[in-house]
């Protein structure tokens, strides 16, 4: 097993306490060791937001086309995501990954290809866990989070208990910006708005592949902002470890990658997720989104420490 060593400090940008900005709320240090999960959908174990806090993220990424500007909609309002990665996405755009990386975001791993590792055989499920971390932390070029998210946030049994082995943190969802189901901005940002008007806070689920929320994800934070909505960022105390089996095996795809991007320099362009199943083509299946009424229950809530109560610029910005 091979430990990357670098440290997660979490980067506080100045910008960020300015009153006309989202900016970061607070950061929230996830010791990973037990492997905890959060969100409401599939039912998470712990619930570490306030009112009106809200954790922004982006799966099924990078992609060419509109991870970038959701990356300047993010800087104009000085704030923090957390990206889940899909690792053949990330071995096809290692560069989208390092800059996903160096604007300060957390990056995070989303399975090898998307699989749904409910009801799939768990060495296959551990394949998929482990060239993710693997070949996102490749093109990473540097530590990422031992932070993962299960694709169509289908799990099993066995997949849990795997990435709890591995000191792997699950984050499910709290608002599906379902914005997989449009091409329209301001449908997700309706979405996103009236599930908050509901829940108050949450882990909001965008796609960074989608350009319904590339066009919107300006409005949406404008919006956020004009609400009250505060953005907690989220990152590891410790780095992501991977496997040396796996790191092999990405170095190899991303080997590959490069003799066929020299080949035909538009290849690695023309990844596109495959289409699945019907109207849910890239997106994620909520078991909550399609009932109605009540909402599940965080089985426990974890109490905040002091420090995550303090506000970031009294923890870190002191003059
Ligand atoms: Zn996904």
């Amino acid at each position: 097993m091979s430990a990357a060593r670098a440290q997660f400090p979490a980067r506080v940008d100045k910008c960020a306490s300015r009153s006309d900005v989202l900016g970061l709320s607070r950061i929230v240090e996830v010791d990973t060791a037990k492997g905890p999960m959060f969100g409401h959908s599939p039912a998470g174990e712990y619930n570490f937001l306030t009112d009106h806090e809200v954790v922004l993220t982006f799966d099924d990424g990078p992609s060419r086309s509109h991870t970038r500007a959701i990356l300047d909609a993010l800087d104009a309002h000085c704030t923090k995501a957390t990206f889940f990665m899909v690792g053949r996405m990330a071995a096809a755009d290692p560069a989208m990954v390092r800059e996903v990386a160096r604007r300060g975001h957390t990056v995070a791993a989303h399975t090898w290809s998307h699989a749904r590792l409910q009801g799939l055989d768990i060495d296959k499920a551990k394949d998929e866990i482990e060239l993710g971390f693997s070949a996102v932390a490749l093109a990473a070029d540097g530590p990422i989070a031992p932070f993962f998210r299960f694709p169509y946030l289908r799990t099993s049994k066995a997949s849990i208990a795997y990435l709890k082995s591995r000191h792997v943190a699950s984050f499910g969802i709290d608002v599906d910006s379902r914005d997989f189901k449009t091409r329209d901005g301001a449908t997700v940002k309706a979405n996103v708005l009236a599930q908050l008007a509901v829940r108050h806070k949450g882990i909001l689920l965008f796609h960074d592949i989608q350009p319904s929320t590339a066009h919107a994800i300006k409005d949406i934070l404008d919006a956020l902002k004009a609400h009250g909505y505060k953005i907690v960022h989220i990152v590891p105390k410790t780095p992501a470890t991977t496997l040396a089996d796996y790191d092999t095996l990405a170095e190899r795809e991303s080997a590959h990658r490069k003799v066929a991007t020299a080949k035909n320099p538009l290849a690695s362009r023309s990844v596109v997720w495959p289409q699945k199943g019907s109207a849910n083509a890239s997106g994620e299946v909520l078991p909550w989104a399609s009932r109605t009424g009540t909402a599940q229950r965080v089985t426990k809530a974890k109490a905040l420490t002091k420090s995550e109560r303090v506000p970031w610029y009294e923890q870190w910005l002191q003059p």
